[in-house]
């Protein structure tokens, strides 16, 4: 086979995992109509080159076909029968700027976009925070829609982090892989819930920076073997 006929294979899969993502993402209350976005990071054909896979811009999730996935690259040109969506250039500047990000997500899912209205940093009231990288999770500072101030915001507010919310607007969320990243978003947004709720009682408790720092060593060897 020739490598340009492994490259289209490689790419058929992908484009079906993507179009996957976004579903599970409407099926996960994630994502309603056309809001919300996904995209997967596509080997460059220079290492410093982004290239992703990304959902096309304003078309309800039940008439995507895995061939209205976009290529688009650094520059913002695009293959494909649709314009990606209007968020590429927040998807493009965080594969940039964070090597670890194979898969992005982008949600206005209900709970995380409540707290972005509030324009709060989400303290460490549960463990579960350190998941995200730190002991908070910051809000990304207000842009509009579409910018590249809304990019360079999101970006600021992930550094050492997995997640943000943007102010305003919603949340953005980066794994290795788009099973990873769907896994940290539904995650997220459970815990968006529960910030919502313990606040209906009241301030909750918070964990000491001790208490998180323990949580954050555990974290950095969860899941990976012992040597
Ligand atoms: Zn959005």
């Amino acid at each position: 086979m020739s490598a340009d006929k492994e490259d289209d294979r490689e790419d058929a899969g992908l484009r079906s995992a993507l179009l996957d993502t976004l579903r599970a993402m409407g099926n996960a209350r994630l994502n309603v109509g056309t809001a919300g976005n996904a995209s997967v990071r596509l080997p460059g054909a220079a290492h410093a080159t982004v290239r992703m896979l990304i959902t096309p811009s304003g078309v309800p999730v039940e008439r995507c076909r895995p061939e209205d996935m976009a290529v688009a690259e650094a520059d913002g040109s695009y293959h494909g029968p649709l314009a990606p969506s209007s968020e590429w250039q927040l998807h493009r500047d965080i594969y940039a700027a964070f090597p670890a990000a194979g898969a992005v997500l982008h949600a206005h899912s209900p709970f995380a976009t409540a707290l972005a209205c509030q324009r709060v940093e989400i303290p460490p009231f549960h463990y579960m925070i350190a998941r995200f990288g730190g002991s908070t999770i910051r809000c990304a500072a207000y842009a509009t829609f579409g910018t590249q101030a809304l990019s360079d915001a999101t970006v600021a507010a992930l550094q050492d982090r997995s997640a943000c919310l943007l102010a305003n607007h919603g949340m953005v969320v980066f794994g290795r892989d788009l099973t990873h990243a769907l896994a940290l978003a539904i995650e997220f947004e459970t815990l968006c819930e529960q910030y919502w709720r313990t606040l209906q009682l009241g301030a909750p408790v918070l964990l000491s920076a001790a208490e998180m720092a323990e949580v954050l060593e555990r974290f950095r060897w969860y899941g990976k073997p012992r040597s």
